[in-house]
């Protein structure tokens, strides 16, 4: 229904200019755009309950029949007050209604009606204030409940949307075709638009939905799928030889075999295809991927190309930059590091060497894609911990090469149904397997009063030799005062508990050649303890440390705290990660405590999928997908689905851009036009 979408919502009667503004500000400009505002929630009128189950503060549709006449009585302020008493067969509920003379009228002593609205218990019994209702013998309905804004609420909303559904063409043209809906049982679109919004009962509004969330998430799949195939050219990074062999000689341990298979997946992207490598590499915190990486790089750089690697922060990059320098130092590779930090003469000559092509590999942070930064011949380009970087950075670190090969690396434990959207544009290689070094950590959960054990142990394990990590959350202006701040906890923590020790502070205010300073310090031992802001949770590897104590451990993600956790255990002594927090309570406490029984990235991510939603997986981040109106990425059922009717099309059509899925691509380009990957395009 192309034209719908360029028709004006001022088309439908009752909808003039003032209304059509409201309506602008809930994202809806055209007929189209309404018909596809679909309810936020629904009313559900199709389900009762007797009074006798109904509880306190409950929202209840009952099936009740009006016992006695309705009184009406003055109330202050003039308004009237109208009561009545309905029954079912298991009790009976009082009935108040406010400044509705019509009440009386309406409700007729001895007949059945459905009520619907909340159940408070008072002194006198059970009570619903102002419930809707409908005479029984209408038929139980089920009605849409919309986003509103002032002046504009869902009763109005829902008879424009009423008119607007009746201005759809007699045939509404499918963009999945007919076999594919039979498929996999999928009612026809114009159907599905009628019962989404007025559903006839619940098997139809289940029907309607199944179908819209699963072309929604049906076309976000194929768009990245097409993504994946068509926004690539022939590579012209050209690479013949695997020096992977060379590689692992360099190395002072041996890689563990799930990360030469990401290797060799690489490698076979990179001599086998002539498209360039499009490849993610997903292990967990303290999986190898470092070496994976370096090992890549090693066979580009052997082949005559440049390679680049940028990770998401200063403290990463120079990390990364000095474990790349001494892996190759007896090698004549030539190592750079380009950071906002450094001094302009020096960002300068850095990029004088990668014009030139003296550097083969150059390591740093957004500066490499933000600056005016040319590359001789850039043959990889690696991303580090991809979350941080939108689709759209991707795409402009790729433009710095004639095409080169990418490779992205990510210790975020997607769920694999999100995954295979999110990085759809991607192949996947899982490093499923730690080194043999890696230990678990143990994790234990204790409240603030059990603080001052917390705090020996770290003693005793500093007085080992070991190294501590102390992590608060990050305290923002107007947040509850009862929230550690790092900074003055550090203070106090310096001044008191531990002041025959050496204490650093790290947190986000912190201009970044300061944190440097203090991490580098901890990295030599010369710091036992740091106090920190979750400016450590991503990479930063000190082997020596073994205990990581997280203040207000109900504050983050469980994905996060895995993420935190990953910085112990990196050496050869256990490993101890301590959650504090007061709220253990129900939901609270049931997520912590996944954290005391699992090590499993993926096991965590999954639980924090279900019990908080995708947010928080990406939080602020941008994850660069386009804005979806009624699938949700949390929703793995669905997202199953959709995948699986992207493979069956793909298998019978093979290109989106065939004359029979003409429809449903133009519903790819619409989709990716809301914003997001399209940047790709
Ligand atoms: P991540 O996957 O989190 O980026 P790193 O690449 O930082 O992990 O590796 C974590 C630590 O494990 C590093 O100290 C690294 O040197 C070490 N390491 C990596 N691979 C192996 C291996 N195969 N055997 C032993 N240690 C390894
Ligand atoms: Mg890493």
């Amino acid at each position: 229904m192309p034209s719908l979408y360029k028709t004006p919502v001022t088309a439908l009667d009752g909808v003039g200019e003032k209304r059509a503004a409201l309506f602008e500000k809930l994202g809806v400009k055209t007929v189209g755009d309404l018909i596809e505002f679909y309810p936020r929630t629904y009313e559900d009128w199709s389900v009762t309950e007797t009074i006798e189950n109904t509880f306190d503060g409950g929202l209840y549709c009952i099936k009740a029949v009006v016992g006695m006449p309705v009184t009406d009585s003055r109330i202050s302020g003039g308004r009237i007050l109208s009561k009545t008493v309905a029954y079912d067969s298991t009790g009976t509920v009082q009935l108040v209604f406010f400044n509705n003379r019509f009440i009386s009228a309406m409700l007729r002593t001895g007949e059945e009606y459905f009520f619907y609205g909340r159940i408070s218990f008072t002194p006198y019994g059970k009570q619903m204030v102002s419930p809707m209702f409908a005479n029984s013998s209408q038929g139980a309905k089920i009605y849409p409940v919309y986003r509103q804004t002032a002046g504009l609420v869902t009763k109005t909303i829902r008879g424009c949307v009423d008119r607007a559904l009746k201005m759809l063409p007699e045939q509404v043209n499918d963009p999945i075709p007919e076999q594919v809906r039979k498929h996999f049982d999928l009612i026809d679109l114009k159907q599905a638009l009628f019962s989404v919004h007025f559903p006839e009962n619940r098997e139809a509004l289940d029907a309607a939905r199944k179908r819209l969330i699963t072309e929604e998430l049906l076309v976000l799949n194929l768009g990245m799928r097409d993504l994946k195939t068509h926004s690539r050219g022939i590579s012209k990074a050209k690479i013949e030889t695997d020096f992977s062999a060379e590689f692992e000689k360099l190395l002072p341990f041996e890689l563990t075999g799930a990360q030469k298979r990401a290797v060799a997946d690489c490698v076979a992207d990179m001599t086998q295809k002539n498209t360039p490598m499009n490849r993610l590499v997903q292990g967990d915190v303290g999986s190898g991927k470092t070496a994976v990486a370096a090992s890549v790089c090693y066979t580009v750089i052997k082949n005559g190309m440049q390679t680049a690697f940028m990770a998401p922060t200063e403290i990463l990059a120079r990390q990364h930059y000095e474990t790349f320098k001494k892996l190759f130092s007896n090698t004549g590779v030539k190592v750079d590091l380009l950071v906002g930090a450094l001094r302009e003469s020096e960002k300068k000559q850095v990029r004088e060497r990668l014009q030139n092509g003296e550097t083969d590999l150059v390591i740093g942070t957004h500066a490499i894609i933000t600056e005016k930064t040319v590359f001789k011949n850039l043959g990889l380009a690696i991303a580090d911990e991809q979350h941080r970087f939108g689709v759209a950075q991707r795409a402009n670190l790729l433009g710095k090469g004639d095409n080169p090969h990418l490779l992205v690396m990510s210790a975020t434990p997607i769920p694999r149904t999100l995954g295979l959207i999110i990085f759809g544009d991607l192949d996947i290689s899982v490093i499923d397997e730690l080194p043999p070094s890696r230990k678990p950590v143990k994790t234990l959960l204790i409240s603030s009063e059990q603080r001052g054990r917390a705090y020996s142990f770290i003693k005793k394990e500093i007085a080992e030799g070991r190294q501590a990590y102390i992590v608060c959350p990050l305290v923002e202006e107007g947040e509850l005062e009862n929230v550690a701040s790092a900074e003055e906890y550090a203070a106090e923590l310096m001044l008191r508990e531990f002041s025959e020790i050496p204490v650093g502070l790290v947190h986000g205010q912190m201009k970044s050649a300061e944190k440097e300073a203090v991490m580098e310090k901890f990295a030599a031992n010369e710091l036992s303890l740091i106090v920190a802001t979750t400016v450590i949770e991503v990479g930063v590897d000190v082997p020596n440390a073994s205990v990581m104590m997280i203040e207000n451990a109900e504050r983050f993600g469980l994905s996060q705290l895995h993420q935190l956790r990953g910085r112990v255990g990196r050496g050869d002594a256990p490993s101890y990660c301590v959650l504090v927090s007061d709220n253990q309570s129900d939901k609270t406490g049931e997520r912590l405590k996944i954290m005391c029984e699992t090590n499993d990235g993926f096991k965590i991510a999954d639980e924090d999928l279900k019990m908080r939603g995708p947010g928080d997986f990406f939080g602020q981040r941008q994850h660069g997908l386009p804005q979806l109106s009624i699938a949700d990425f949390a929703d793995s059922k669905s997202l199953e689905l959709s995948q699986k009717t992207a493979d069956y099309i793909m298998y019978i059509y093979k290109d989106l851009r065939c004359d029979e899925l003409r429809l449903l691509k133009a519903e790819v380009d619409r989709l990716f036009g809301r914003g997001g990957a399209n940047s790709l395009n």
